[in-house]
Formats: C-alpha cells, structure tokens, sequence
C-alpha cells in the first residue's frame, strides 16, 4: 500500500494500528510532502524500528515513478510515469511566470472516446488511485524544484468518470498537510458527467470547473463526445450555470478549434449566446493533429475572427 494517498486521518489510523502515537502521522506526512522522502529509511525522527515496521507491512510512500520527459523550448516538460502494475501515464509541466501549472491524469486510457483524442481511441484501462494522482503532481514539482502553484485535471482520462479518487487528490493537494495549493487554483475538466457536475457543486470546494464544449449542436458534439448522447448540450450548460451560481466560480468553456468543423459562422453565433449572461468564459484551443486522425486545426485567420467576436 502506497502512503501517498491517504488523508490524514486514514495516516492516523495505520500508525495507530502499529502502535505509534498519532502525532507519528504528521511527522511522515511532513517528509512526504514537505520534505519530498519516499524513504521510511531517510525520515530520521521516526523511531528506526518504526521504520523497519513500516517497510515490513508492504508500504512504501510512491505511487508512481518518473519514466521519460520531454521538453519544448518554452519550458513546457511532459512526463510519463510508469505505475505499480506497468501501466503508464502522462503529466505536463507548464511554467508561466509565477505560476507553475501541472495537468495531471485521472485514468488509464478514458472511457469517453472523443473522436478527436488520442487518449480517446486508446479505450480504458483503470482508474488511478488518488495517490498516484497527486503524486505526479508532487514528483513534477520535486524534480523541477519548485512549488507547483496551479493544477489541472486535463489529462488523459474523465476526471469526474473517477470521482471519488479525483476528489480525494484534490483536497491532498489543497490540504494544509499536504501540497497546500490553493482550492482556487484547481481545475476539474470534464467532458460533461452531468450528476457529478451537481456533485462538485456541492461539495464547498472553491475548485474551477472547465467543461470540454467543443460544439454548439447536440448532432456535432455528440459526434465528436459521445457522452453528449448521455447527456445532451442543454442538460450540461444548465449544470455548468447551476456550478457557476452555487460556487460563484467562473467556468470555463473549452472549445478547440477545428477546420471545417467546429469554425463556421453559425458555430461562433450559437457559441456567443451560449456564452452570454452568465459567470463563464471561453478558452479557444488550436488543435493539435493526431496522426492518421481526421481532424485538421483552423486557420490562424479563422482562430482570430473568433476571438475578435468573442471578446466583443
Ligand atoms: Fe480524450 Fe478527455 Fe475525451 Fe477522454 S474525455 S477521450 S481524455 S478528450
């Protein structure tokens, strides 16, 4: 069992159970996530046969294990670990100024299928634990040496498809004992789960809600997200307004831009209004070409006149 992903009190518990005082939780909690050890051997206020008790249980405190890296000029750095099972997942650095954003995974593969996607001609595997979610998060920040500011749930995978976990890692990263990042600076993507949209609402987390629109019709973006035939266009804005009321967060629209698609006039009309009068905002994605996939990114022309009208 991983230590990563417990809370607090499930730490308590287990030190408890080996017949430690509980105050031994926060003290492996703080070298965890404080002082980023994985090694029971290297926590030197931990009583060493505590320590050897620790290993002999099966516990280790990783998740998951840094296996390639690539970077681009601009600082941007992806990551795929490897999991305790062989599986592999991808995460991103992105570092703007102060602020320094992980987009992390929630599954293996994704069970939504966005035509668009690579992730999504994959199929699904699993679910990630909350542990190996919030600790690409933690090893990005370790092996950058720095305090990772923002992070996003836009990774491979529906977060809200693995609520329970996704939600678990959110509040590890937000708690004052665990990587202590502001709830404001979280974001959950979703591609449209409607009853865990409601769910988020109430949850009194002041997390940032993006949903995947991508299209303005129920016939386009069910063709392009097939959870749209589950839950249509309407049902997902009504949950995203209702998101917006109950938390006062603005929500984002995610809308990638696709040639021929996605990018006509009629699009951009029904895009507006949809937009308007309420707390959102929309973020236009160029498209990033999958190989051998269908889909070509718009112009730079087409991309502008968007914005242009948006803004407007
Ligand atoms: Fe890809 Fe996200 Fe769609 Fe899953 S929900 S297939 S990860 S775009």
């Amino acid at each position: 069992m991983q230590i990563i992903g417990l809370n607090r009190e499930e730490l308590e518990d287990l030190v408890l159970e080996l017949g430690e005082p509980r105050y031994r939780a926060r003290q492996i909690l703080d070298w965890v996530y404080k002082k980023g050890v994985d090694d029971f051997g290297q926590m030197s206020n931990l009583p060493v046969l505590f320590q050897q008790r620790l290993q002999a249980q099966g516990l280790v405190v990783s998740a998951v294990t840094p296996a390639g890296a690539a970077e681009t000029a601009d600082g941007t750095k992806k990551y795929l670990f490897r999991l305790s099972d062989g599986c592999g997942v991808e995460a991103v650095y992105i570092p703007e100024q102060k602020r320094k954003t992980v987009c992390f995974s929630t599954q293996v593969g994704c069970p939504v299928g966005c035509s668009f996607c690579a992730t999504g001609r994959q199929g699904f595997e699993r679910n990630l634990t909350a542990g190996e979610i919030v600790d690409q998060v933690r090893k990005i920040g370790l092996e950058k040496k720095t305090r990772i500011t923002h992070a996003v749930a836009m990774g491979q995978g529906e977060p809200l498809a693995n609520y329970a976990a996704t939600l678990k890692a959110l509040r590890l990263l937000n708690a004052d004992y665990g990587l202590q990042m502001a709830a404001r600076h979280l974001t959950v993507s979703t591609s449209g789960v409607v009853p865990a949209i409601y769910r988020l609402a109430d949850e009194q987390l002041q997390i940032n809600l993006a949903l995947s629109l991508h299209a303005t019709s129920d016939q386009l973006r069910s063709a392009l997200i097939p959870l749209n035939r589950t839950y249509p266009l309407a049902q997902v804005i009504r949950a995203c307004r209702d998101y917006a009321a109950k938390t006062n967060r603005r929500v984002t629209l995610e809308y990638i831009m696709l040639d021929g698609v996605n990018d006509g006039e009629d699009d951009l009309a029904r895009l507006a209004e949809l937009a308007t009068g309420w707390l959102c905002h929309v973020n236009l994605i160029p498209y990033n070409p999958v190989p051998g996939g269908a889909y070509r990114p718009s112009p730079p022309q087409t991309c502008q006149r968007f914005l242009g009208y948006l803004q407007e």
